[in-house]
């Protein structure tokens, strides 16, 4: 033991997965109290460390709400060590790692992870913030900013929303009830009103809370135990331990009269209708072996045979259903059901909680059941023994959380969540006690609120409507009297659990230093099979995935939907069977795409073929019968349609890039015009033929032999052909691949759209550089990493112009491009102009790198492409990714390498004179944004409402941009794109935005600001169909390989 070591515990007292070879483990105490556990992994290309300090916004002071949270972000800007305000982010990204950090109510996490070989900096940088920062005066006032975006962000999230008014609605006076966001007023006017100074209080919040003895820390890097040790010793010995700091130790605030038995309705911002229930219930983090609450939770979530959900759903009133126990750091637990309810379900809300009491009732009767809880413990005790890796920074973060936990003995944490050695009957009982009428508060979600209740109250900072009431005694007297039905019993023993465990180790080969990559193992003119034996991570486990090319969801949007609402049916056909299987650990899935959808299987192998097979038999075979709920699906498809209208305005911008850049591509708006045409005998009509002109590829990985896939693959082929008449597609399935628009030279397309419920502007950029190469590609990811940071620097943290922020490569059907993409409350004027400052800086930034820190940028990158995945899973995905993209390039990241390491600094500024600089011979940008939604006072035409640039200017022109229009342009709106040589030349088309104050010349723009920009086409686009109708397309991204079978 070292002298600034208290307590150790090491590797071989863990209790660690069978499948945990690489990494041992090591915890320690310093003298200051500071809890550490360390994770040693000679072979990790990445390490990682999280440090949690056990305080947060429960601890604002009334003068300063939010100061934890502001604290946290101020700890990254400077510490006397490193005094420069981006030296650990720079640090960081330079080295291929990432960084952040989160504040809740009574902890709050820092972590980072970064290239291996630079842990010691990283933690010489990371530790300064737990024993020297510096509070920066000028940071002070600029990072209230960030802040404040940060908040309008969350502003219209249901989840910030509702979590907000929650707490809101409990005692004045429970740490609980306070707003921990912050926002530029909390942090400015309310201190100044009461005379505080702010900077003040971070020194006084600090030194009160930030003790070491309230921090746990995990360490993970390719050091030996003993040396991360001494790196722990050297950086953290120092952090000050303050003997009068402690946690707060929290009560439960939905206890008492004031907060049971109450029905509180909230008008959620997204179209959606959920009640749910929940309960106070006892305390059982601590008795964590025993897992009562897993019990109680995982039978009233079942979703088998006898389950509380098939009951509702027979009456077509819920949807979905699922129940959790909230247990955290705050010392009380909650326990929660809820379910998505169809219109129907809405109007009986009452007799879908008697029924929750039927069950409950069931269950008490019942009594638990050793058999249920048996199976529970067997599909954990394989869970854990199979485990795969965990990312460095996922493990880190979650092991710094858990040593908070006095009661979990720190050899416990790697398996924490999966024990079931106690079956603890009283427990389970006792719990099950809690669900009572006289325990419970009823929340219901729902839209139509706004309009039908009149009591509505909002909330102070997000402006949630809301009323509560009590619920009625007569309901409350009838729960308690409820009956016992015959539909409601307990879970029947679940076939797909296997009877004996799967063998300890698969095989003894070591695993392949160059894995293998999937072999063509069958080829059709239906079927395409890759397949790959596992040969790095030896555990019982397999993928299978399935694509589906089906050319008529190409036709139109029509197709495409009634495509999504099958494969929606056709899963809640199959419930009980995917379910079970999920159970069992074989989880599935579906997803679908504009020209296909797709099923993904992943799980334990063994009874996986057989699922396949069932699903494959059944999706052959499935007449959908039962209308009421096909317009059940249909309306909960047309509400999610709606929804993602109201998504934050960087996601719809970057949607938007898709929508603009790929060929048929169908926008949520297509579709929505479309969805209300879709019914039931459409459906029914659709049905047979969708599968009868189809290809299928498939992908089998892991733990699967060949001539087992093989037989699956024919088993579909020969089952499509029989039972849909299937035929193989008349033309060259790479028809049915999507394409990438060519945006000629020199030329700058903006669209912009307006959103209809945001408060912020959105901006992306996108400038298309053209066909990837392994060697263009390599090019444009070095120069996105050298200039993500400073660009994050000069735009987020300098000109304090928004939260949200990227600078990435973007990559579609085979075409790359840089995308600069920034959420702002300035207008989207102020962001461009921006960009195009930061982006005149690029050559400058990358003149001034010396050699060492160009060869730490290609260092950082070269890891994140050679990193190895730690799961079959995501190894598989690697493949499939390149299986659906039709480029088969099952190498992509070590060719990325290796013309990595080549790259010079002349090359990347050959790059940006080419493709980036303003007035550059290939520069291509297209400008896509989302401007705020119009308040109620401003209005514009209607039919410059949407989708239609027009609003764009108009805003625009409100605002006066003299810095982004090109002087002298006059606003003009225009469809036809004109090419560089071509710029007189075609019909014009006058768009609605005629009514505009600055009249439409008709016309392309021509750049006239300064002598070297000339010639730059300048176009505004109104509707991207369009657009693209009258560019070029580049071609089908060619396979790297002939498909010839071995
Ligand atoms: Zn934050």
């Amino acid at each position: 033991m070292t002298p600034n070591t208290l307590k150790l515990v090491d590797s071989e007292e863990f209790l660690k997965s069978t499948n945990d070879t690489d990494r041992h483990y090591r915890f320690i105490q310093l003298t200051n109290g500071l809890k550490v556990l360390l994770v040693s992994d000679l072979a990790t290309k990445t390490a990682a460390a999280s440090l949690s300090v056990a305080t947060g916004g429960s601890r604002d002071p009334a003068t300063v709400p939010g100061l934890a949270h502001f604290l946290e972000h101020m700890l990254f800007l400077g510490t006397e060590r490193y005094p420069n305000e981006r030296d650990y982010s720079n640090y960081i990204t330079c080295h291929g790692g990432s960084y952040n950090a989160s504040t809740y109510y009574n902890d709050t996490n820092y972590y980072f992870s970064i290239s291996s070989e630079h842990l010691k900096g990283a933690l010489d940088r990371f530790s300064a913030f737990f024993t020297c920062p510096l509070f920066t005066e000028s940071c002070t006032e600029r990072e209230m900013n960030a802040v404040h975006e940060e908040f309008q962000k969350n502003l219209l999230n249901d989840l910030f929303r509702e979590n907000r008014l929650f707490y809101s609605l409990v005692s004045a006076d429970h740490p609980l009830n306070k707003f921990i966001s912050g926002n530029k007023h909390t942090l400015t006017d309310v201190p100044k009103s009461h005379g505080v100074n702010v900077r003040e209080e971070l020194f006084n919040f600090y030194s009160t809370h930030y003790s070491s003895h309230l921090m746990t820390l995990t360490i993970v890097g390719k050091e030996s135990l003993d040396d991360l040790q001494s790196m722990t010793q050297e950086y953290f010995s120092d952090v000050k331990r303050n003997e009068t700091a402690e946690v707060l130790k929290l009560s439960s605030p939905f206890e008492g009269p004031s907060q049971v038995m109450k029905e509180i309705h909230v008008v959620p911002m997204r179209d959606k209708r959920i009640l749910e229930l929940s309960f106070n219930v006892p305390y059982t983090l601590s008795h964590y072996r025993s897992s009562p609450d897993y019990y109680v939770s995982h039978l009233i979530g079942h979703e088998g045979c006898g389950s509380l959900l098939r009951y509702l759903q027979q009456s077509n009133w819920v949807l979905s259903l699922m129940s959790y126990n909230d247990n955290n750091d705050y010392a009380f637990e909650t326990f929660f059901v809820s379910m998505e309810l169809t219109d129907e379900g809405l109007e009986h809300m009452y007799d879908i909680v008697t029924a929750f009491f039927q069950y409950v009732k069931m269950m008490r009767e019942e009594g638990p059941q050793i058999r249920i809880y048996e199976e529970l413990k067997k599909m954990a005790e394989w869970s854990f023994r199979y485990k795969e890796k965990a990312s460095e920074a996922a493990l880190a973060s979650r092991c710094s959380k858990l040593l908070h936990y006095d009661f979990i003995p720190v050899e416990h944490v790697l398996k924490f969540g999966l024990f079931y050695d106690q079956f603890d009957k009283e427990l389970i009982e006792e719990y099950v006690k809690c669900l009572t009428p006289q325990n419970m508060r009823m929340i219901v979600k729902a839209k139509k609120f706004e309009k039908t209740e009149v009591d509505l109250q909002t909330e102070h900072y997000f402006g949630t409507k809301y009323s509560v009431k009590d619920v009625p005694q007569e309901w409350v007297e009838k729960w308690e009297q409820c009956e016992l039905v015959s539909e409601l019993y307990l879970p029947e023993p679940n076939p797909f659990i296997p009877d004996n465990s799967p063998p300890d180790q698969l095989d003894d080969k070591l695993p392949a230093e160059e894995p293998s990559v999937p072999e063509l193992a069958y080829n059709s003119e239906l079927c395409r099979l890759w397949y790959k034996q596992d040969d790095r991570f030896f555990v019982p486990k397999a993928v299978f995935e399935l694509v589906f090319r089906i050319p008529m969801m190409l036709w139109h949007p029509r197709y495409n939907i009634l495509a999504n609402l099958f494969i929606r049916l056709l899963q809640n056909d199959l419930q009980q069977l995917i379910y079970e299987a999920e159970l069992a650990g074989i989880s599935s899935g579906a997803a679908h795409w504009q020209n296909g959808f797709e099923l993904t299987f992943k799980g334990l192998s063994e009874k996986m073929v057989l699922l396949v097979k069932t699903v494959v038999d059944q999706m052959c075979s499935f007449n959908p019968a039962d209308e009421e709920k096909f317009n059940s699906y249909k309306d909960l498809y047309e509400r999610s349609l709606q929804n993602a209208l109201l998504a934050e305005p960087f996601k719809l911008a970057s949607s938007l890039a898709n929508l603009a850049l790929l060929s048929n591509f169908y926008s949520v708006e297509d579709m929505l015009c479309t969805i209300s045409r879709c019914n039931f005998e459409a459906l029914q009509l659709f049905v047979p033929q969708m599968l009868s002109c189809v290809h299928v590829e498939i992908l089998a990985h892991g733990n699967v032999k060949k001539e087992e896939a093989i037989e699956l693959c024919q088993y579909l082929e020969d089952t499509l052909k029989t039972k849909r008449n299937s035929k193989q597609l008349l033309m060259s399935e790479k028809l049915f691949r999507l394409r990438c628009i060519q945006i000629p030279d020199k030329s700058e397309i903006i669209y912009g759209e307006r959103s209809i419920a945001q408060p912020t502007h959105a901006l992306c950029t996108y400038l298309q550089v053209g066909p990837q190469t392994d060697r263009s590609s390599a090019l444009v990811d070095l120069y996105c990493q050298i200039c993500s940071d400073p660009f994050t620097a000069q735009v987020r943290t300098q000109k304090q112009l928004g939260y949200v922020i990227f600078f990435n490569s973007k990559r579609v059907a085979g075409i790359q491009g840089l995308f600069l993409l920034l959420q702002s409350s300035s207008p989207v004027h102020v962001c461009d102009a921006a960009f195009e400052q930061f982006l005149e800086c690029v050559p400058s930034i990358i003149e001034k790198l010396s050699e060492e820190e160009l060869a730490d940028f290609k260092k950082g990158l070269e890891k994140m492409y050679l990193e190895r995945p730690k799961k079959l899973s995501q190894e598989a995905y690697r493949y499939w990714s390149e299986i659906l993209s039709g480029s088969y390039h099952f190498k992509r990241y070590s060719s990325f390498a290796e013309e990595l390491r080549t790259l010079s600094k002349q090359e990347l500024i050959e790059f940006h004179n080419r493709h980036v600089a303003k007035g550059a011979p290939h520069r291509r940008k297209l400008s896509l944004a989302y401007l705020p939604a119009l308040k109620e006072s401003e209005s514009l035409p209607e039919e410059d409402e949407k989708k239609d640039v027009g609003a764009v200017f108009a805003e625009l022109a409100k605002c006066g941009s003299p810095d982004w229009l090109p002087n002298g342009a006059q606003i003009g709106v225009q469809m036809e794109l004109c090419s560089e040589s071509n710029v007189d030349s075609g019909e014009t088309e006058i768009g609605p935005a005629g009514d505009l104050p600055s009249k439409v010349n008709g016309l392309s723009l021509e750049h006239e600001s300064s002598g070297d920009k000339k010639n730059e086409i300048f176009e505004v686009v109104t509707c991207l169909d369009r657009l693209k109708s009258k560019l070029s397309f580049y071609p089908v991204t060619q396979p790297r390989l002939d498909f010839e079978v071995k």
